[in-house]
């Protein structure tokens, strides 16, 4: 257990579908100095639980990249495929508490709304059979204050409804994973992107049902491309694979609202970002349009 190391641990926890690209980069890179600067620790972790999405290589490739940008883990990175009995474990409490159900619905059982009405939350009807499990979220608001965004009092019972934890190809969902292995690694706070505002909501539902103490959140905005879109992994937008490191953690300060130098080594622009770090500087948006310095 690592909770003890440190009073603060933050963590990167990128999914390894693909390259590490300027979007997860801003991630990476917000999570490590609000860490560090806050003298403590940045874990790593890979979270490879569903195996289809995967592209082969890209997890070495993205240790690589973060070390090669200058962010090295202070601890062994965790694999969530080695994971599965503790998800399974956390699953069978919520069963057993009565806080998870098996349910028969597929994609097209869906209203348009996207918030699961309930269907199965009673019983699976009559010749039809279990496919998924979904947590109940009753009524829970599970409203919190994100520390750049402000409050966000978006209740997944009306975002989502009861969502799902265990899919219908047996894989165990990203809700689920992501919130016993925040509290298995100790993590106090999550920085992340702010298309994750409304996983968030979410995840606090699952915490408080198993028991677990919320970290404290940060949404950092997204990087968006000249149509709206978010720059991803999968649209394979904006390599940074091949660009000076010095000059992509240039560009991704910047584009966290600090005044990092320009032209200086990688070592000198890390210093220089360790000790001016800021982040009231940070926009307060969910979403920017990178420009460069
Ligand atoms: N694995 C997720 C992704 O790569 C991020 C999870 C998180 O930061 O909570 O998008």
């Amino acid at each position: 257990m690592i909770k003890n190391w440190a009073p603060v641990i933050g963590r990167f926890a990128p999914s390894p579908t693909g390259d590490l690209h300027f979007g997860s980069l801003v991630s990476a890179v917000g999570s490590f100095l609000e860490a560090k600067c806050a003298g403590g620790h940045w874990l790593l972790r890979i979270e490879d639980i569903d195996p289809p999405r995967e592209v082969a290589g890209s997890a070495t490739r993205i240790i690589n990249d973060l070390h090669r940008f200058g962010m090295v883990p202070d601890g062994p990175i965790l694999y969530q495929s080695s994971r599965l009995d503790a998800y399974q474990h956390a699953l069978n409490r919520l069963l057993g508490k009565g806080l998870a159900y098996p349910c028969a619905c597929s994609r097209k059982d869906m209203p348009a709304s996207g918030i699961y009405p309930g269907t199965c939350k009673n019983g699976i009807p009559d010749g039809k059979h279990a496919r998924s499990i979904r947590f109940c979220v009753n009524s829970d608001i599970c409203a919190f204050t994100d520390n750049l965004q402000g409050l966000v009092s978006d209740p997944a019972a009306s975002t989502s409804g009861d969502f799902i934890i265990r899919r219908a190809d047996g894989l165990f969902a990203y809700q689920l994973a992501v919130v016993v292995d925040d509290d298995f690694q100790g993590i106090t706070q999550i920085v992340r992107g702010a298309d994750l505002l409304k996983s968030t909501s979410q995840q606090i539902c699952l915490q408080k049902a198993l028991g677990i103490t919320s970290p404290v959140y940060m949404h950092l905005p997204v990087a968006i491309s000249i149509d709206g879109k978010k720059l991803s992994k999968r649209t394979r937008t904006d390599p940074i694979k091949h660009q000076d490191p010095a000059r992509a953690i240039e560009q991704v300060l910047y584009f966290l609202g600090q005044n990092p130098p320009t032209g200086y080594s990688l070592e000198v622009l890390w210093d220089w970002a360790l000790a001016h770090w800021n982040s009231d500087l940070i926009p307060r948006r969910k979403t920017i349009m990178p420009n460069g310095p």
